[in-house]
């Protein structure tokens, strides 16, 4: 039996801010995880260049059943302390998207960053790991088929269930029922939307176009790229709002935001237009949806044959166009899941578990989502920062 301070489940973005920490406090740490690589989800974020934060950092911007929970971590380790990190390896970065900060070069550099910090701190990283048994007797024994470890404090950073095909599980969500935690309800966040038969129907044929709209559900509004898939939605906005959205609910997007549509076809009348009204419409969007929407929304005839009622109609579906998707895609397209371990069950300081001495979560496997735009790394290191000053 090898003794450790501190045993942390998961090399992903919380565990290893975890262990540098606790390292750097003098505890001795060991990390196991059963990928072949640390931090395989950072090397794929943000198409390969790594959102890392979002320098707009506020608790509005997380998803949980209590929105406070996470402000104490989010207020003792923001964005600019991850960028003095950064700062201190060298490593470039840049704003993308108001407020996204991305890597310059490559994601890999922030997992060499990870990797240098742990070091320094002689926390120690077994790979291919796999755990077959947790327990607590007086202190935590983890049954590995790379031995058996006993820890004063285990922390649970095994992440959530989107991407199981680089090593998502969930082992922390029923390490936590094994202690008797409560999990809340787990979906998949960030994630496309897929069309019901009809609409498939109809729009599949759109695949590949995309543009810029503004999507609403459930009182939350996000404008940006929406692109039309083969089986539905995706593309950034449909991501946001796909967080917010509940089986059965319409989703209303703004096909011309910013647009005065009203005012242009008033105008064409005056003029006595005779464009058809696709054609019309070819003008502010991609003539093949511009043609599809009218086939399957409106009668599409010369804009000087609409009388003022039509016109208003047709403004205001291209303003508010229904959709009700049939259902979200799954796990392993989801950049997030929705849910975890209830946050009740956890203290906000400490990332503790409160009927549990020495068990810690940290990171996505906790009910805290974040929007898209580099909230949920934030989260990860804010979390497994806040975890290292105790475990
Ligand atoms: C495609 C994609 C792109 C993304 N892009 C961004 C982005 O640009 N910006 C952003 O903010 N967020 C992004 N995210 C989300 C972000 O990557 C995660 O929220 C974040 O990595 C979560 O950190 P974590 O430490 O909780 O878990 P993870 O980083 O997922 O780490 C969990 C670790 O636990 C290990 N593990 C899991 N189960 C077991 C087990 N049974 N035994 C042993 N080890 C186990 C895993 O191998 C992994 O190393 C993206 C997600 C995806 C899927």
């Amino acid at each position: 039996m090898i003794k450790k301070d501190v045993v942390i489940i998961g090399a992903g973005a919380s565990g290893m801010m975890c262990a540098i920490e606790s390292g750097k406090r003098g505890r001795s740490v060991l990390v196991i995880d059963h990928a072949d690589k640390i931090g395989k989800k950072i090397r794929i974020s943000g198409g390969g260049s790594c959102n890392f934060t979002n320098i707009n950092t506020h608790s509005t911007n997380f998803i949980s059943n209590n929105p406070h929970f996470c402000k104490s971590a989010l207020s003792r380790f923001a964005p600019r302390d991850f960028i003095s990190l950064l700062e201190k390896h060298g490593v470039k970065y840049e704003e993308r998207d108001p407020g996204q900060l991305f890597c310059q070069g490559s994601a890999e550099e922030i997992i060499r960053m990870l990797e240098k910090e742990s070091n320094n701190a002689a926390v120690e990283i077994i790979l291919n790991c796999h755990i077959m048994d947790v327990k607590k007797e007086d202190s935590f024994i983890i049954s590995t088929d790379h031995g058996i470890f006993e820890s004063e404090s285990l922390v649970i950073a095994t992440g959530a269930l989107s991407y199981p095909q680089i090593g998502a599980s969930g082992m922390g969500h029923n390490i936590a029922k094994q202690f008797g935690l409560k999990v809340t309800e787990l979906k998949p966040a960030l994630v496309p939307f897929i069309f019901s038969r009809t609409d498939s129907l109809i729009f599949s044929e759109l695949s590949g176009i995309s543009i810029d709209g503004t999507i609403k559900c459930n009182k939350m509004e996000f404008r940006g790229s929406i692109l039309f898939t083969h089986r539905g939605l995706s593309g950034p906005a449909i991501l946001q709002i796909s967080s917010y959205w509940k089986d059965g609910d319409t989703i209303v997007i703004d096909l011309l935001p910013g647009i005065d549509i009203l005012g242009i076809f008033i105008e064409r009348q005056l003029n006595k237009s005779k464009i058809d009204m696709h054609n019309l419409l070819s003008e502010f969007l991609p003539s093949r949806l511009s043609k599809i929407w009218c086939a399957s929304n409106i009668q599409s005839k010369p804009v000087n044959q609409y009388n003022e009622k039509e016109r208003k109609t047709i403004a205001n579906q291209l303003h508010n166009w229904e959709i009700k998707p049939n259902t979200t895609e799954d796990f392993k397209t989801a950049e997030a899941t929705l849910g975890g371990i209830d946050t009740k069950e956890l203290s906000s300081k400490t990332m503790e578990a409160k009927s549990v001495k020495g068990l810690y979560f940290t990171g996505e496997v906790i009910d805290v989502t974040g929007q898209l735009g580099g909230y949920n790394l934030h989260w990860a290191w804010a979390s497994g920062f806040v975890a290292g000053q105790y475990a």
